[in-house]
């Protein structure tokens, strides 16, 4: 079960609840781990110590800037989940994916996302790590020990078990290399981060046209509409696109 935490700042925070253990994903600043923890707490009437994972979608600043924040009032045994690609970040083997259509492409999403944002801690990060812009595109120290990190994937296959409550990570690159999107069979809920992004109350969602690949992206779309029927998908920016048949099939894509 997915929920998705209200007015969560720039981008969008979920909390994933299975059995006896809580995941959140993308807390993106520290307004939106502040958020979280409340929503946890007063909303689902759970306590901190139930969260176990912290994932991110990919590695960028209004994904992860709140992670930190969010581990420091958890237990000791939460971990923060990143994509394999992330450790070459963090030990500067590379550099972040550069970014293509900042104009067309981050501007208007960009424009509609400031109606999340309540609150000046919205736009606070606790590092500046995951900024995709030149000149920033190494810096990647954490404010958090290596040994919480889990890494994932960087094997051949592109979808496998997360190891939490029946959650699996579909690998989903295109918006950046390390993107990738995660999916409940049982349930058929598809968070996708920054690969498809729906401003609109009511919206299909669209392909986000801010990436390092469009080649890449539009591949990643076509993966999971040959592999998944989507109930319900929580994108990175907005609101949830929801169908009985599959949800992704009005997602809006590219002129080919
Ligand atoms: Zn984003």
């Amino acid at each position: 079960m997915v929920y998705p935490v209200p007015n969560s700042g720039f981008s969008r925070t979920y909390v994933l609840v299975a059995e006896d253990e809580l995941a959140v994903v993308d807390p993106g600043s520290v307004g939106a781990a502040e958020d979280t923890k409340r929503f946890i707490e007063k909303e689902l009437r759970r306590e901190m110590r139930d969260l176990t994972a912290i994932m991110a979608t990919h590695f960028h600043i209004d994904h992860i800037g709140g992670i930190g924040t969010l581990l420091s009032c958890s237990g000791p045994e939460a971990r923060v989940f990143f994509h394999e690609r992330v450790r070459d970040y963090l030990e500067k083997k590379r550099p972040i994916s550069s970014m293509k259509n900042w104009y067309l492409g981050l501007r208007p999403a960009a424009w509609k996302s400031v109606r999340y944002l309540r609150k000046a801690t919205h736009l606070m990060f606790d590092g500046p790590a995951g900024i995709p812009l030149p000149g920033f595109k190494n810096l990647s120290s954490l404010p958090y020990d290596r040994e919480r990190i889990v890494f994932f994937g960087g094997k051949r296959e592109r979808r496998y078990p997360l190891g939490f409550g029946g959650w699996e990570v579909i690998e989903t690159p295109g918006h950046t290399e390390d993107s990738v999107s995660f999916f409940r069979e049982a349930t058929r809920e598809l968070v996708c981060g920054d690969l498809i992004i729906n401003m609109e109350k009511n919206g299909r969602g669209r392909l986000n046209r801010f990436y390092s690949s469009r080649d890449e992206i539009m591949a990643s779309l076509d993966f999971l509409l040959r592999t998944v029927q989507v109930k319900t998908v929580y994108p990175g920016h907005g609101e949830p696109v929801r169908s009985e048949s599959n949800a992704l099939l009005g997602v809006e894509t590219f002129e080919k």
